[in-house]
């Protein structure tokens, strides 16, 4: 199966029209909390933010809901740095209830709070990653989740490319529904790759082929342009004989880079790599950058390439202009250090503009595409912003992911 045809979404959609008959029943509901803290604060709610409207709704329709989540990697035993507990008063201010945090995610503890839930109660479990089964997809853990449950809820996209026993495999065991936030995403993905319209760009930038080879083939089939920035567009101008100086790039991959740019004519998919650079000689903040024109000017042993080039931004707005889709996952330079955030923040907000005056459709997605589009002012601009990094990826890669298709496998 693949996910997210129209028809799948439709059926997504439908499952969650019976989500309105929930009163006094308990709610399974698995989203994630993986917020970022420092000191025992939390650094940045948007993830809390983004479910918890799902989670007041249910409660508003009378539901019992009992939040479920992961934090971090404890490895299936107990860590205390990685308890959910610190994360119950700031979900309760989200939802605008209390919510009474419990201090595991199975047994009696658990069973006895089912118990004494009211209508409209909100209860939040211990960590599910504090048992090894939560990870290993293991069904007695899972059939000890769905003790005492009466329906599930999945709102966390960002974990369900994982096969873990709150994803995966509770949904086998109880009828299972697609969250609010998990239903928005996929049908934000599904405009963006499976059903866009026509023609539709894609950005891929970042470190490496070698982590988004698979993304780069899936998306030949499927994209019109394909824009690539960041150091793997590097390791494509080596591919093709240009010299890069002390560049981030993997000579052992050009290889397969000429092959994706053969493979990219025969699908009439057309590749705009950087045609101007800004190089400098030390890659920190503030360093003495020169911008050199591809093919013309001359790199220096130790220079490295750490931006595209304002000509490079040019064509790729260009691109953009004659687009109505486009897809963005990965930086179009070393973002982080300024002034080689340069291209990212430019081509960022000619984004923006386009999804607000042409009609845009502009997905993004992925850790630290996120981070780039906050930084250049249009984190909220674009059409969907997805945070999540390990699924959006294989999103982009045309993968089934065992979370969603768990919630298919239920019409
Ligand atoms: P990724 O996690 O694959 O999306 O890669 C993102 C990282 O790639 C960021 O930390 C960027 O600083 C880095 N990056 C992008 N372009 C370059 C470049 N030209 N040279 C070195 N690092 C880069």
């Amino acid at each position: 199966m693949t996910f997210t045809s129209m028809n799948d979404l439709s059926s997504l959609a439908i499952a969650n029209a019976d989500l309105a008959d929930v009163k006094g029943k308990v709610i399974f509901f698995r989203t994630d909390l993986n917020v970022p803290m420092a000191d025992g604060k939390i650094t940045d709610t948007t993830r809390i933010d983004r479910t918890a409207p799902g989670i007041a709704d249910l409660a508003q329709k009378g539901a019992k809901v009992v939040v479920a989540a992961h934090y971090g990697r404890p490895k299936g035993a107990r860590v205390d740095a990685m308890s959910l507990r610190p994360i119950a008063p700031a979900l309760a201010d989200a939802v605008g209830r209390e919510v009474t945090f419990i201090d595991d995610c199975i047994g009696s503890d658990v069973a006895t709070a089912i118990n004494a839930m009211a209508e409209g109660d909100v209860i939040l479990l211990e960590n599910l990653r504090f048992h090894a089964g939560e990870e290993k997809g293991d069904a007695n853990f899972a059939q000890a989740l769905a003790e005492g449950i009466d329906l599930y809820v999945n709102d966390a996209f960002s974990a369900s490319h994982r096969a873990h026993a709150s994803i995966a495999i509770i949904a086998g065991l109880v009828p299972a529904y697609a969250g609010p936030l998990m239903a928005a995403e996929l049908s934000a993905l599904a405009a963006a790759l499976e059903t866009p319209q026509k023609p539709v760009a894609a950005v891929v930038g970042g470190a490496k082929v070698s982590t988004k080879l698979a993304v780069l083939e899936h998306l030949l089939d499927k994209v019109d342009v394909l824009i690539i920035g960041g150091g793997m567009a590097n390791t494509f101008l080596y591919a093709q004989g240009v010299d890069i100086g002390a560049s981030l790039a993997e000579p052992d991959m050009a290889d397969q880079a000429r092959k994706i740019m053969a493979s990219a004519d025969q699908h009439n998919c057309r590749i705009i790599l950087p045609v101007d650079v800004a190089v400098a000689k030390e890659f920190k903040e503030g360093a003495a950058s020169r911008h050199l024109t591809i093919g013309e000017d001359a790199l220096d042993a130790d220079d490295m390439i750490l931006d595209a080039g304002p000509e490079t931004v040019a064509l790729a707005v260009d691109a953009l202009n004659a687009a109505k889709t486009l897809v963005w996952n990965g930086p179009m330079g070393a973002f982080e250090i300024k002034p080689f955030d340069a291209a990212t923040v430019d081509l960022a907000r000619q984004a923006a503009i386009l999804t607000r005056m042409n009609g845009l459709i502009s997905v993004a997605g992925g850790g630290d595409t996120v981070a780039a589009l906050a930084a250049a002012g249009v984190g909220n601009k674009f059409h969907y912003v997805s945070t999540a990094g390990g699924a959006f990826l294989e999103w982009m890669e045309g993968k089934t992911l065992p979370g969603v298709a768990a919630l298919l496998g239920q019409e």
